[in-house]
């Protein structure tokens, strides 16, 4: 059989769960911020997997630390120590300025270890009656598909017939300082939040609202758990988003870009004791904190700094930005974004945001939509200049289009 696009799609439909809708693209290669198409078309790549290849497809020297590792130990369980975990510890605790760090493997699996090493905190820390600890989320949060998450999720896609789920979650909306300081009790365990809201369209709360929620938190010991699985590692021109706003979060929590697409590794960072109620036998994951996680997170972070990819971010990203509000066109409704997380949201009346991401892939560059009316924009950190306003030709021409 040959290997036409239409083969690849349609054994997906016919054998796969069909919960993606993806773009009509079937890939097959990718170097930097370029990916090919079986057919040999080449795109700029300006997803990037969620940010979770920031430091470019198919990095050359994280590339190489995986394969020599994997030649050496894959995998142990931490039933034995290994002798990458304690490298990785120690360098990711350097970078961070965290104390504590437990490996797990996805965002979601992060996201649920947090939550239950906070509940854990609450009971035997801060003196929370048994089974009444409290969790404050925000409305259009996006922090993963367990069941435990999609609980508080407020997007019915999201949670409709999934249930019944588990009690313990306070909604408040995102960037409302106010509302945060009335939802909490004597009950509170922790405030999760992310610092930009990335799934829900790149929302960035008002100034100082991360300033107010700290000082909320701190006040009433709560401890200010921030999902930096997308915001995190470069991605808005800081190494973590929480630099931006002058703050220090509790607990951290990493993904994504942390493998730099490469594997499955995710992290929760703690800056006191949250992490250490955790005992022997009461929380664990096989593949979390293998040796060949750790040899690909240790090398996915040192080319992050040694190859000046902050710095990139930051700077491309207001070329980006500038550039995209530059443009005029009456399809567009806002253009926001920090560092290279940025978003163009478009007048209801444009027409629905994945058009305009299919003609872009006829022009070369993959985006995805994200809620109906808005084109999310995330290319790899490595992204020079020139890539920047190649890609910007292509945006404007498209979004002076009209797909209505
Ligand atoms: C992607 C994401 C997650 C979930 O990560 P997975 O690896 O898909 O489980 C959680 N929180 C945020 C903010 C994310 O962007």
């Amino acid at each position: 059989m040959s290997s036409s696009v239409i083969d690849f799609v349609a054994t997906e439909a016919r054998f796969g769960a069909r919960n993606y809708e993806p773009i009509g693209v079937v890939l097959s290669r990718g170097e930097g911020v370029w990916v090919w198409d079986t057919e040999g078309n080449r795109y700029l790549d300006c997803l990037s997997a969620y940010s979770a290849v920031s430091q470019g497809h198919c990095h050359p020297k994280i590339l190489a630390a995986m394969v020599e590792q994997a030649h050496r130990l894959t995998l142990t369980s931490r039933a034995f120590h290994n002798d990458q975990l304690a490298l990785f510890y120690e360098e990711i605790a350097a970078l961070t300025g965290s104390h504590k760090v437990l490996p797990m493997n996805s965002g979601a699996e992060a996201v649920e270890s947090a939550i239950k090493s906070v509940r854990k905190w609450g009971y035997e820390v801060k003196g929370v009656p048994d089974g009444q600890a409290e969790i404050i989320v925000c409305a259009n949060n996006f922090h993963g598909r367990t069941l435990g998450i999609v609980g508080f999720s407020t997007d019915p896609e999201t949670r409709t017939h999934f249930g019944p789920f588990a009690p313990g979650f306070k909604i408040i909306p995102f960037g409302d300082a106010a509302a945060l300081e009335e939802a909490i009790t004597p009950n509170t365990v922790a405030f999760l939040v992310e610092p930009i809201q990335g799934e829900a369209g790149v929302i960035i709360p008002p100034a100082g609202y991360f300033t107010k929620v700290r000082e909320l938190c701190t006040a009433n010991n709560v401890m200010l758990v921030l999902d930096e699985i997308q915001t995190g590692l470069g991605r808005t021109g800081k190494l973590l988003a929480e630099q931006h706003e002058g703050i220090e979060a509790d607990v951290t929590l990493l993904g994504k870009a942390l493998s730099g697409g490469f594997y499955p590794v995710s992290a929760v960072l703690s800056n006191n004791d949250v992490l250490g109620t955790l005992r022997p036998g009461q929380h664990g994951s096989t593949f979390g904190g293998n040796p060949l996680a750790c040899a690909v997170a240790r090398a996915a972070l040192r080319v992050l700094v040694e190859e000046g990819m902050i710095e990139n971010a930051a700077r491309q990203g207001a070329r980006f930005l500038e550039g995209l509000k530059d443009i005029r066109a009456n399809t567009i409704r806002d253009v926001r974004g920090r560092g290279l997380m940025l978003a163009v949201e478009l007048h209801p009346e444009a027409g629905r945001a994945r058009r305009y991401c299919e003609a872009l892939q006829g022009k070369g560059i993959l985006a995805k939509d994200t809620h109906e009316h808005t084109i999310r924009i995330a290319p790899p950190l490595v992204i020079t200049s020139d890539e920047v306003d190649w890609a910007l030709e292509r945006l404007a021409t498209t979004l002076t289009q009209d797909f209505a």
